[in-house]
């Protein structure tokens, strides 16, 4: 049987493993950590991603487990409303709305659907040989032969720097983040609010927790003595329920990490035997939510194009071509609002708050429109 080896198993490397052993692949998956376990944040997964998620039967699973983004929409720390969605609106065009869960959550159910054996973990992968397919293991004594290789290895992906050792690596968006997941019940809503270089969401999980994230633009590489102190002198006099979704936050749990990403596309998504995929071949800023609903649909196309028994040169070229196209774009949109939310000097932001409030007039079908390119897709466009 033709074997797929997947280096990581994040969100792209579970969903690739299990798109390729769906297609009939004997696949291996490698991780240098020594469980599947992500950090402790949220997920937003949008009706593109849950179609990829359909294709190797996880998506009503992970529809089973999510939160329903309601009511919500772009707000001003005064809480002032500048433009509302509702989650009707979304799953009337695109069959679904965007849902929430937990990346344990969604990490877990694609864990849980691996062929028996599949995962390795405690394997942190050395080199591969895109010609003949050879992946060394640190420490390990054997090589391990594939016929594919999936480098889904993540933003400091040794894959992509090893493959492509001249081109730029990802850069430092002038962006921090901040996630926890906070035990609040009663928040409704999923919301996003645009301040001066400051931003907050609020994204209600089942069961009463709420994901919450924060960005501040600031220069790279700072850090509080206390996460969550540092967010309540930036967000504490914000509108309701910040203050106390802040006020339950557990200072330990509060994750934080600067925003990079590849600004000069990568050439190609594969070069012999290996495809890159997922933060490995395109990290983005999360402004779209789109980083991990892009690796997933990577997985699926990539299952889609390569195929065990035929032409493996003919497939990836295909792959590389089509995800190249789909993504760059998404990825450059993606940093294009990333810089909106950098913005400080009161006149700028009051005009883009101004322009937000106008489109956001316009009703939820201009609004919608925008995101058809992103979320309109499917397995077979
Ligand atoms: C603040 C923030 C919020 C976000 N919100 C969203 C959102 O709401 N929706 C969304 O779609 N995206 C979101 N994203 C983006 C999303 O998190 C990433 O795009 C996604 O997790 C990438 O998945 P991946 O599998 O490609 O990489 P990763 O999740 O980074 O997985 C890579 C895996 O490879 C392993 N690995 C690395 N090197 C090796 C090696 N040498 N050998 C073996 N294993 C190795 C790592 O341990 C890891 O498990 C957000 C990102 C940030 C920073």
């Amino acid at each position: 049987m033709a074997h797929a080896v997947v280096v990581g198993a994040g969100i792209g490397g579970l969903t690739a493993a299990l798109a390729l052993a769906h297609k009939g692949w004997e696949v291996t998956v490698l991780e240098r950590a020594a469980s599947v376990e992500p950090v402790g944040a949220g997920l937003a997964v949008a009706p593109n991603a849950l179609r990829a998620l359909d294709v190797i039967g996880a998506g009503d699973d992970v529809r089973k487990l999510s939160a329903i983004q309601g009511r919500g929409g772009v707000r001003l720390p005064d809480g002032r409303w500048l433009a509302r969605t509702t989650a009707e609106d979304a799953a009337a065009r695109y069959g679904d709305p965007i849902v929430l869960l937990t990346r344990a959550a969604l990490v877990g159910i694609l864990a849980g659907r691996l062929p028996q054996g599949a995962l390795r973990v405690n394997r942190r992968v050395e080199s591969v040989d895109p010609a003949t397919g050879r992946v060394t293991v640190a420490g390990a004594a054997e090589t391990i032969e594939a016929d594919l290789v999936v480098a889904a290895d993540g933003i400091r992906s040794r894959t992509r720097s090893a493959l492509f050792p001249g081109h730029p690596a990802p850069v430092y968006t002038g962006v921090t983040s901040w996630r926890a997941i906070v035990p609040l019940p009663g928040v409704t809503g999923a919301s996003e609010t645009w301040g001066r270089g400051l931003v907050f969401g609020v994204m209600p999980l089942a069961g009463g927790q709420v994901y919450c994230y924060a960005t501040a633009a600031v220069p790279a590489g700072l850090r509080a003595a206390d996460e969550r102190d540092e967010l309540l002198r930036l967000f504490g006099r914000w509108h309701d329920p910040i203050p106390a979704l802040l006020d339950a936050a557990d200072p330990a749990a509060v994750l934080r990490h600067d925003i990079h990403s590849l600004d000069t596309p990568l050439p190609a998504f594969h070069i012999g035997r290996v495809a890159l995929l997922g933060d490995a071949a395109h990290p983005m800023t999360p402004n779209l939510g789109q980083g991990a609903c892009q690796a997933m649909e990577d997985a699926v196309v990539l299952a889609e194009r390569v195929s065990p028994r035929g032409d493996l040169a003919a497939g990836l070229a295909v792959y590389s071509r089509e995800r190249l196209a789909r993504t760059t774009p998404i990825v450059r949109r993606s940093r294009s609002i990333g810089r909106l939310t950098r913005w400080r000097n009161p006149l700028a932001v009051a005009l883009r708050d101004g322009a937000m409030r106008a489109a956001g007039r316009l009703g939820p079908d201009v609004a919608s429109r925008q995101g058809d390119r992103v979320f309109a897709w499917s397995p077979r466009s």
